[in-house]
């Protein structure tokens, strides 16, 4: 069992508590809300109090829905349980109270007398973790209130079967027993009765799987299975505070960035069984189409099943509209219920019912998860329908979901149509994924490795469990071959973003064997496959995908309604003209970063860039300085166009310059090894060392060893803190100058040409205001000269990168010679916490899994330490010149909270990749709303 270690404060506060409880005193916190009979204690809006389960629960009792009755035991009794390890007195006198108010309403008692009360006992948090918490059903069971339900449903079979499912929940969540351990005896039985199916084991079968589950609880937890109800809820009821803590649970909050600290709440209600027979059933279901937001009333459902049966995929459930030939007129009282959550709610609404003997519960409604696209496409219908504002409708988005438009889709032309192995899986969660197929989450998680996408992986698994959640996050995609629309696969994945095919039933998955078989062919681990998102279909090979088609109408009015918001500019890191027309497109306002050195990688450009960096005194590098200037000049003049009427912000060099050598270690070998090397490995390294100006065999000996001791004086320990930024210009002067003049140079070509121009050029990795003069002198210098010999003057500017933490305590006085401030949010990140960028993923997830980092700083900015230096350098360098262009250029440009952050302390713009502009437009403007609107911004859970 979890134990959870507190720090020791916090341990004496509760310790101050409880012996105020025990000597009799009452905290006055009301931990249990009760619901039943029309009326609850607590109500929809309470879902901090009651988690989203709850607060639904309540809404719908007191709007005389059919909800079966319960309490809830509100989140701080969670957070009581995971500071002291138990929960105090007063929750467990509260919960006697509501066990007895609703046994009273029953005229039932829990597990005891010949009609006994059952009920389930759910989690349910703040923001909802589909299946990565603890449920248990038919709580109250025991050897004698099976015998009572056997009569009183007069089907011994049902009483047995809900008894060992019992005894199997209980022992794997509260007393930590493998699943499997049952799953052996269950399997055994069936072998033994040769039973195909579950369902062909009668109730003697059964029967004799209870005695031998009971003896698996005796055998693996050291006890028996509690006979006393009482017992049996205590028990639970802690088992899913502690599923707050599991890893599953962890890991989901750190991808969907939950507090967690949050704390779940416990359902206890009183059980209904949709598996009494063929006019029993339960389902889950949409008001809308959650893949693409149509609308039409969307849902799953199976007879004569219990609620998990249908989330975990275990069967796959049959489309909703099969209800109404079934059972027309709980169907349509099913779609009056829903039809008017949703008005209610004014939100899309994702609800679980049961049919017990023909009558119909609602079990659970809250705003149901959908993709990006479903998104926006249920917004605007719901402004259409009156039921929201525009302004509501920008917050159903969630910034980082109109990344979805942009996703890839399959290359139909390089389809073949034998390769199709199924087109008749669901589409899950859309765009295209192509990878190779792995059958475990750990197997995954090896093969893609964590940060850094290695090799992109495809999960394919018979379903998926919420155990799997750490291979779902690293793979390109996931293939069920059980499930549907609302398995655990296709929640997860849409709500990661993530293409997924689902319940795609012709493929066989046999993970033991590590295979996976359709139409008669057999797939490893290993093999590629393509899958489709959009339309379910699994495709043999390695396919090509193809951009999507960014100018969607949806996404343009959602766009046109959040942009009057926005105060926070949008610019993008663009290098080339096509990124920067690619940039344009999606909106932005200009380029916050053109990284020069990026311009050198180029096959024509890479030699010259080489022979700058390897030359050893100054006559060398100006002379492959000047072959590089055309080629510049050239560089700068399209960008420029591109951005016609809009600052394009160009950085000086800033190149790691490692990142363009070859490695040490790697030409230390190729010279050891040269002599006894055959003629088919001296043409590779020909090959290898044609930019260092091997012609022949015969050079290698030559040129070689000068190269490696060339690269030895270049040896740095720590590039990143090397010979870079700033500080390559001012050691090398000739390399700014060059580079400024190619700057103007391009400016005025272009501008004669009838382009608006406004250059603005950066100096990163400043830390002293004498660095920034001295580098802010040579552009000056260089820009006059130029217009002198042109004849003509641009207007432009000369500001800085802050990226050490100095330049942002000394930002006045830099603010002095710099113009305009852009962070380096990246290298800020780097200096600030002193972790290198090329190496933190080696400790990363282990900080991660350990929550001594909530987050990864490198992509959401670190606003308590970071963000303070970000906040203080504004002041600082706006106190010296009022009117400083403040910008932000790291990676945190296009993640939302970050964005969030910049509008708050006041930024002038965000500059961001352009694949990230539009989400970085939809966030500024929900950070621009929000303050007007006065709602919470940010993400819309
Ligand atoms: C930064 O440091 O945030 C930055 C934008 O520069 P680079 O990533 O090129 O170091
Ligand atoms: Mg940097």
């Amino acid at each position: 069992m979890a134990t959870i270690s507190l720090p020791a404060a916090e341990v004496q506060e509760t310790k101050k508590q409880e012996s105020k409880n025990a000597s009799g005193k009452q905290s006055g916190t009301q931990y249990v809300y009760y619901f039943g009979g029309g009326k609850a204690d607590g109500d929809g809006k309470m879902k901090d109090v009651l988690g989203g389960k709850g607060a639904g629960l309540a809404e719908m009792t007191n709007a005389g829905l059919p909800v079966p009755p319960g309490f809830t035991i509100q989140t701080e009794a969670c957070r009581e349980y995971m500071r002291s390890g138990g929960v105090s007195k007063d929750v467990d006198r509260q919960m006697d109270e509501a066990l007895a108010k609703l046994e009273a309403l029953q005229g039932q008692k829990l597990g005891t007398g010949e009609n006994p009360l059952l009920v389930s006992v759910r989690s349910g948090a703040k923001f909802s973790m589909p299946g990565m918490m603890d449920t248990i059903l038919n709580l109250g069971l025991n050897d004698k209130s099976v015998e009572s339900l056997a009569k009183l449903s007069n089907n011994p079979r049902f009483a047995a079967d809900s008894y060992r499912r019992l005894i199997q929940m209980f022992g794997n969540v509260v007393l930590d027993i493998e699943k499997s351990a049952f799953d052996e005896v269950f399997d055994a039985k069936k072998k033994q009765k040769k039973a195909k199916l579950d369902t062909d084991l009668d109730a003697k079968a059964l029967q004799e799987v209870i005695v031998e589950y009971k003896k698996v609880v005796k055998k693996h937890a050291k006890r028996d299975f509690p006979q006393d109800p009482r017992e049996q809820l205590v028990m639970a009821r802690d088992a899913v505070f502690r599923s707050w803590q599991n890893d599953r649970a962890k890991t989901y909050r750190r991808i969907n960035n939950i507090d967690d600290m949050l704390g779940t709440a416990v359902n206890v209600q009183a059980m209904v069984f949709g598996n009494l027979g063929e006019t029993s059933g339960t389902g889950v279901g949409f008001t809308r189409n959650p893949a693409n937001g149509d609308k039409m009333f969307y849902g799953e459902f199976l007879l004569n099943a219990q609620g998990e049966d249908v989330v975990s995929g275990v069967r796959t459930p049959v489309p909703i509209l099969e209800l109404h030939k079934i059972m027309p007129e709980v169907y349509e009282q099913l779609r009056d219920i829903t039809t008017r959550l949703e008005k209610h709610y004014k939100d899309m609404q994702d609800f679980e019912f049961t049919i017990q003997d023909g009558k119909l519960y609602m079990l659970q409604t809250r705003n149901g998860k959908r993709t990006g696209p479903a998104a926006v496409r249920v917004a605007i219908q719901m402004v259409n329908e009156g039921l929201i504002t525009k302004e509501e409708a920008i917050f159903r988005v969630e910034p980082n979901q109109v990344y979805e438009f942009l996703l890839p889709r399959l290359d139909e032309r390089g389809l073949k149509v034998a390769d199709v192995l199924t087109s008749k899986g669901l589409p899950a969660s859309p765009g295209a994924a192509v990878g190779q197929i792995v059958f475990t989450a750990d197997e995954a998680v090896e093969k893609a490795g964590h940060g850094v996408q290695k090799n992109p992986v495809i999960l394919v698994r018979a379903e998926t469990t919420p155990e799997d959640i750490h291979g779902m996050e690293v793979a390109v995609g996931i293939l069920t071959s059980r499930g549907g629309m609302t398995s655990h696969a296709a929640v997860v994945t849409r709500g990661m973003g993530k293409c997924c095919v689902a319940g795609a039933g012709e493929i066989e998955v046999d993970d033991k064997a590590g295979q996976m078989r359709v139409k008669g062919q057999v797939f490893k681990a290993g093999d590629w496959i393509s899958l489709d998102g959009s339309t379910g279909r699994v495709i043999k090979g390695k396919l090509n995908t193809v951009d999507p088609k960014k100018d969607d109408p949806d996404l343009m009015t959602i766009m046109a309604w959040a942009e009057p918001f926005r105060k926070l500019g949008v610019r993008a890191n663009a290098d080339i003209p096509r990124d920067a027309i690619q940039a344009r497109a999606f909106g932005a306002e200009g380029i916050g970063l053109c990284r020069t050195e990026h311009m050198f990688f180029g096959e024509e450009k890479i030699p010259h860039m080489r022979a700058m960096i390897l030359a050893d005194n100054e006559k060398d590098r100006r002379a492959a300085l000047k072959k590089l200037l055309p080629m510049q000049r050239k560089d700068f003049a399209g960008v420029f166009k591109a951005m016609d009427g809009l600052p394009v912000t160009i950085r000086t060099l800033d190149p790691p310059l490692h990142e363009f050598l070859p490695r040490r270690e790697d030409l230390m070998v190729d010279i050891a090894l040269l002599s006894s090397s055959n003629t088919k490995r001296k043409k590779e390294l020909v090959r290898a060392y044609r930019d260092y100006g091997v012609r022949s065999a015969g050079d290698l000996k030559k040129i070689l060893p000068g190269l490696l001791s060339r690269v030895e004086q270049l040896h740095e320990f720590n590039p990143m803190l090397g010979h870079r930024g700033c500080r390559l210009g001012i050691t090398y002067p000739e390399i700014t100058e060059m580079q400024a003049r190619a700057i103007f140079e391009a400016a005025v070509e272009v501008a004669k040409k009838g382009v608006k121009v406004f250059p603005e050029v950066m100096i990163p990795l400043v830390a002293t205001v004498k660095e920034m003069a001295n580098q802010g002198a040579i552009v000056r210098r260089m820009a006059e000269e130029v217009f002198k010999e042109k004849g003509m003057k641009i207007s432009y500017m000369v500001g800085t990168m802050i990226e050490l933490p100095r330049a942002a305590l000394v930002a006045d006085e830099i603010a002095k010679e710099a113009e305009f401030f852009s962070f380096g949010t990246n290298d800020l990140t780097q200096t600030t916490f002193g972790f290198s960028r090329d190496d933190v993923n080696k400790v990363l997830p282990t900080y991660l899994a350990e929550g001594i980092l909530k987050q990864d700083p490198f992509a959401a900015l670190d606003q308590e330490g970071v963000g303070q230096l970000v906040k203080i350098a504004t002041e600082r360098g706006r106190k010296t010149r009022p009117t400083l262009k403040v910008g932000i250029c790291g990676e945190h440009g296009g993640e939302p909270s970050s964005v969030e952050f910049c509008h708050r302390v006041g930024l002038n713009y965000v500059s961001c990749s352009p694949f990230r502009v539009l989400t970085a437009r939809l966030a500024a403007a929900q950070a621009g709303a929000s303050d007007k609107l006065k709602v919470e911004g940010g993400r819309t859970k």
